[in-house]
């Protein structure tokens, strides 16, 4: 249960709730200057604007902004992903169908395959297209020229994003976890679209359970809504939260049975690690790329865990969380 509140998107839901514009975009506020000078600037000067790429964990709002760009530049988004371009000829057919200013996403950019990245540079720099006709003896290359466009790519995974395409990219906007306030606010005002009554205090314990994270703020607070109606309350407070998260296994600072698995594992099999994280998933039952995107960045900025050259550790503060007691002289080597 808790699993699919991390990393579910319902597209009715998240439709519903999407900040349509930067205004009410919440928290971010480097990014939001950072974009609304770019638009200003692409307006000005009557160009698309240059390619931008956002990088962070899922949830934080990459799909969001790209969004949020095409309606304040007046222009129409189309929506793609990197496991979803096959062939060259697949992307040759999504770029050869826009219109001039469009703004074209890919998200997972990073997993596009070399092949088609290739065919993605000379699209990026000249808005052309070289394609190979035939082959054998009989292949040459013809170029098609493509209207000026936006490409917007979306990473969990900046590291997978090889040199030259993150090159070409002039704009990198790192998306960060959101502050409990930030978050306290996207959920206060998700319950006023969805027609139910929070108090202050409800929405901070939804927020401080989140992860950072608003797709999990606003998944939470749709499994609280159903809790409140279940008890008859017509008012989402603190207690009911911490009632409804305990049911999913949901703790203060939003770790779930996984966090707590993955760092039981360490401590209790391995005395704390490094383990590679191949082998941590292979031991919990969770894809290696599913623990690399969801679990393990939370997990690492909140100092529960830490990469090293020979794998994952577990630090002093997981011990201390999971209420484990540490030897003196062993605090020293867990920090
Ligand atoms: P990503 O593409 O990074 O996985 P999304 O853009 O799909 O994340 O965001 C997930 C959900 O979180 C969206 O449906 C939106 O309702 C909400 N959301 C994200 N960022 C914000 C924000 N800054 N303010 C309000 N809601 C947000």
């Amino acid at each position: 249960m808790e699993k699919s509140l991390l990393n579910k998107s319902d597209p009715r839901f998240d439709s519903h709730l999407r900040p349509k514009s930067l205004s009410q975009f919440i928290g971010h506020e480097k990014v939001k200057k950072q974009l609304n000078i770019l638009i200003a600037a692409a307006k000005g000067r009557g160009e698309p604007l240059g390619h931008i790429l956002f990088h962070g964990p899922p949830g934080l709002g990459k799909t969001t902004l790209a969004n949020i760009l095409a309606e304040e530049m007046g222009s129409r988004l189309f929506l793609t992903s990197g496991p979803a371009i096959d062939k060259a000829g697949d992307l040759a057919g999504l770029l050869t169908n826009l219109e001039k200013d469009n703004l074209f996403f890919i998200d997972e950019i990073h997993r596009l395959s070399r092949n088609v990245e290739e065919y993605l540079y000379p699209a990026m720099e000249n808005f052309c297209l070289d394609l190979m006709i035939d082959s054998g003896a009989h292949a040459r290359s013809v170029q098609v020229e493509l209207k000026p466009f936006t490409l917007i790519g979306a990473t969990t995974r900046s590291g997978l994003i090889s040199s030259p395409l993150r090159s070409r990219f002039v704009n990198i906007v790192r998306l960060e976890y959101y502050t409990v306030e930030a978050l306290a606010e996207i959920v206060t005002r998700s319950a006023t679209i969805l027609g139910c009554q929070i108090d202050k205090k409800g929405a901070e314990e939804i927020a401080s359970r989140s992860r950072g994270t608003p797709r999990m703020a606003n998944n939470l607070l749709r499994w609280v809504r159903d809790i409140a109606q279940l008890h008859n309350a017509n008012k989402i407070v603190a207690t009911l939260v911490e009632e409804a998260c305990q049911m999913i296994g949901i703790d203060k600072v939003g770790l779930n049975d996984m966090d707590k698995k993955i760092l039981e594992l360490l401590i209790d099999m391995h005395d704390g690690g490094p383990v590679g994280l191949k082998s941590i998933a292979a031991s919990i039952g969770e894809e290696e790329t599913t623990l690399a995107e969801v679990y393990e960045p939370y997990l690492i900025s909140q100092g529960y865990l830490k990469r090293t050259p020979r794998g994952r550790a577990a630090t002093k503060y997981a011990y201390e969380h999971l209420g484990y007691t540490l030897k003196a002289e062993e605090t020293s080597k867990k920090d």
